[in-house]
């Protein structure tokens, strides 16, 4: 029963809505599907006494349910009254399929209604119940086939058709919050109960007999509890008539998704008993799980089937990206310009975590990455450590070795602070002196060293800018459309008797090609210590390599940073996600990219638009620069946009017209 998959129902668009009467005859009930035959709550098959079909359209989902019964009977006429008590017809509704937010509308043959709200089912410690939140618009009428409440005879059946507006199940899912009818194609989770009562005929009526309801469902949740919103079947929108029957691909992570649930379910247990979780249970070995406090945990697991990526944590909120549509990660960069303490860290961190950000990619001295790397890895983030490589400005022991510096065209040193090109922070070394690859490799291995860490973003793998980005040309009162002898470097000894050296000369290559291998050294020692080597680079490869002798695409890199900042090259916004196309065809896609966005350029209102632009060129992830320009307004933003990822879509098959 655990690892049978829900059903699915995929739900026909009617072109003219049926009137509410409680009889569906109109042709579009005619051509629509029934749902597959209900079964008793743990499972069983029973008799075929229910039949339910649904139809929508942009302003409502309709529900035609059809109920045999021997012995029409009902008592409650008071709105938001206790309806299972009567014989009922029952609907959950959870738009977002996280488990968590669902709507419940209960009708009994009196057509009294009890529409209530869960934000949290019942077996977590602090369910939420509205119980007077109400359907705004909800139409609903009872047809009776016999006599209500009248015994000596038998009964037909009874039928329920509801007209439920869409505005009020979409506005109420976690995120997005949409008051809309869904997308063609998307889903939601539903059950619809059937409860059941045992009468026998008296003088006046029925009297309900002292035996338990049966609770017949479409979904069977494998528990006399219809509240496990995970196990209830899948609706699937589609933008065709009822008529065209179509069939929907099954559910394959259902049993990746299973597994998250069993754990969460025994540590809730486990908590009922103890008063805390387990962070100590052993966990089945497809799941993890990360504890970042004794009341908080997060389970993930990726299915064998399909690949999709499914999260659970404790406050039930479940979510699931499909295999191919996995969400860009969110990096973001961490000056922390200003000073804090360790706890105000930890909920900056935390705020991060809960807008969707993965990983921080911090600055700072080893000491301080240790710290915050400690507390990052406590709100749940990732962390790369931030590695000045070529450009160290104020490095005591590289400033004792003036030989180590990058010479220009005029043979004018980067060390002397007089000679330095555009900004006094500009002290490049060499990337071909042997002490300084050494010194680096010899920084990478102290980085890597740090508790926690996961990768090392090495940033500067370049020379000065022998072209600006142009729109920083004003800043620096400079026209760089030509090349500018005290701007390009390096034309130290080394590097000029190295060239001599190599048979195929050209010496704009050859320096390019010396960043490369410095980068592919520092890269492959880096993930000697199993860790992720990024790389901050220019746009594209070939700006890349023009501007600041940077040829990414010969970078031995696991993740790219580059720094589409549209303004930098007075563009517009889109400008980033064109570039972003261009340097993924000149890498044939073989480096995962993660293009920047510079927060002080970026309206936070237009950040989500932004984000979606970036992630239809097809990145890995996204960078944001930088944790000190990030606003309240930026992650409120940002949290919105992450949680409406959760909305996954579901595959239809269009099958050839079925039986
Ligand atoms: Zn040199």
């Amino acid at each position: 029963m655990a690892q049978e998959l829900p059903p699915t129902y995929v739900c026909g668009r009617t072109p003219t809505p049926p009137v509410i009467d409680g009889k569906g005859e109109e042709a579009a009930w005619q051509t629509a599907r029934e749902l597959t035959p209900f079964r008793d709550i743990e499972g069983a098959a029973i008799p075929h006494h229910c039949r339910v079909k649904m139809l929508w359209d942009d302003t409502c989902l309709y529900i035609l349910a059809d109920m045999d019964e021997e012995h029409l009977w009902a008592s409650r006429t008071e709105h938001d009254s206790i309806i299972y008590h009567d014989p009922d017809f029952e609907v959950f509704i959870d738009p977002d399929g996280d488990g968590l937010n669902y709507i419940e509308l209960e009708i009994n043959a009196l057509n009294t209604t009890w529409d209530l709200f869960v934000t949290r089912p019942y077996h977590f410690n602090d369910p939420h119940i509205l119980h007077d939140w109400e359907i705004k618009g909800l139409k609903h009428a009872v047809h009776l086939r016999g006599t209500l409440n009248t015994p000596g005879d038998t009964d037909a059946g009874w039928s329920v058709e509801l007209a439920i507006p869409w505005s009020s199940i979409t506005s109420h899912a976690h995120l997005p919050r949409t008051s809309k009818a869904p997308e063609s194609g998307s889903c939601m989770r539903m059950n619809f109960s059937r409860v059941n009562w045992q009468v026998s005929p008296t003088a006046g009526g029925y009297t309900k007999l002292p035996c338990p309801e049966s609770n017949h469902v479409w979904a069977p949740t494998g528990k006399i509890n219809i509240h496990l919103p995970e196990h209830w079947g899948r609706v699937i929108f589609s933008p065709n008539p009822a008529s065209e029957w179509e069939a929907a691909a099954p559910d394959l992570s259902h049993g990746a998704k299973l597994r998250l649930y069993e754990t969460l379910h025994a540590q809730l247990e486990y908590r009922s008993k103890h008063g805390k979780f387990d962070t100590e249970a052993k966990l089945p070995s497809s799941v993890n799980g990360v504890f970042p406090t004794k009341d908080f945990f997060v389970l993930t697991t990726t299915c064998e089937k399909t690949g999709t990526c499914m999260r659970l944590d404790s406050e039930g909120l479940f979510s699931a990206i499909p295999a191919g549509q996995k969400q860009p990660e969110l990096y973001l960069w961490v000056h922390g310009a200003s000073e804090r303490t360790p706890i105000e860290w930890l909920q900056r961190f935390t705020c991060y975590a809960e807008a969707g950000i993965d990983t921080v990619i911090i600055d700072g001295s080893i000491e301080r990455i240790t710290q915050l790397t400690r507390l990052a890895k406590m709100a749940g983030l990732r962390v790369f450590a931030w590695f000045w490589t070529l450009n160290r400005p104020g490095d005591t022991t590289a400033l004792q070795h003036p030989d180590w510096y990058a010479v220009n065209a005029l043979g004018k040193s980067c060390h002397a602070p007089q000679d330095r090109p555009f900004v006094e922070y500009y002290q490049f070394l060499c990337p071909s002196n042997k002490e300084v690859q050494q010194y680096m490799q010899e920084q990478v291995r102290q980085l890597a060293a740090i508790p926690g860490l996961d990768g090392i973003q090495l940033d500067y793998m370049r020379l000065p800018d022998v072209e600006l980005p142009r729109g920083l040309w004003a800043a620096y009162g400079l026209n760089m459309s030509q090349v500018i002898l005290a701007f390009d470097y390096c034309y130290c000894d080394k590097c000029k008797s190295a060239y001599e050296q190599q048979n195929n000369r050209n010496w704009k290559q050859f320096r390019t090609a010396t960043v490369a291998q410095l980068f592919n050294a520092l890269a492959a020692e880096v993930r000697r210590h199993g860790l992720t080597a990024a790389c901050a680079v220019f746009p594209s490869p070939s700006m890349a390599a023009r501007m600041v002798h940077q040829d990414w695409s010969q970078f031995h890199a696991d993740l790219v940073l580059p720094m589409a900042y549209h303004s930098f090259y007075n563009e517009t916004a889109s400008w980033a996600a064109d570039i972003t196309r261009r340097a993924i065809q000149e890498t044939n896609g073989r480096l995962p990219v993660a293009p920047g966005v510079h927060l002080p350029d970026m309206q936070p209102e237009l950040l989500p638009q932004h984000l979606e632009t970036l992630r239809a060129a097809g990145v890995q992830g996204i960078g944001l620069f930088s944790d000190d320009e990030l606003t309240a307004e930026h992650l409120q933003q940002l949290r919105a946009w992450h949680h409406a990822q959760r909305m996954s879509r579901c595959p239809v098959d269009n099958a050839p017209s079925a039986k």
